[in-house]
């Protein structure tokens, strides 16, 4: 079985890194899938750039495969013929946010959306607050600049 993890990864973080280590363990293959969205805040760098550290994060994992997209997330999956989206869950407002398009990916395009909780650990990790950080050279350990993660 296969799951899509699709996100902005603006920048991809520890969290994001834990949801994948620990999803390649149930999974035959994740596709780790850099959206690229007009309408969220510009980014700092580009999604081949993002899809490149993400690749350079898994070169010794066949298991994981990193691509970019720019069409509807549930297509996609249909196209590639994966069984499921995977998100990751911090909080309620992520639960809120998480479910409404859960939701219609279910009714609108028969796709399967499974969750999985942020590791206590790192669910006070986001890419905005490194975003935000970042913009002030403000490095914190958990972030893409961890040391486990090579610099973007
Ligand atoms: P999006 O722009 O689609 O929300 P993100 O790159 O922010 O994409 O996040 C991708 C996925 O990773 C989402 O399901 C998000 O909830 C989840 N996620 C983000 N940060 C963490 C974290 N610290 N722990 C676990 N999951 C996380």
């Amino acid at each position: 079985m296969q799951a899509l993890f699709p996100g902005s990864f603006n920048p991809f973080t520890i969290g994001h890194k834990n949801i994948v280590d620990r999803a390649v363990k149930m999974f035959d293959k994740v596709v780790v899938a850099v959206g690229v969205n007009s309408s969220k805040e510009p980014s700092t760098t580009s999604a081949q750039e993002r899809v490149n550290h993400i690749k350079a994060i898994y070169a010794e994992n066949p298991k994981v495969e990193v691509i970019s997209y720019t069409s509807l997330t549930a297509q996609v999956v249909k196209d590639m013929g994966i069984e499921c989206i995977l998100r990751g869950i911090r909080n309620d407002v992520d639960l809120e946010y998480e479910n409404e398009i859960t939701r219609a990916n279910y009714t609108i395009f028969g796709v399967e959306t499974l969750y999985m909780l942020a590791d206590p650990q790192f669910k006070e990790v986001s890419s905005t607050l490194a975003r935000e950080l970042k913009k002030y050279n403000v490095s914190i350990p958990e972030s893409a600049t961890s040391k486990e993660l090579p610099k973007q």
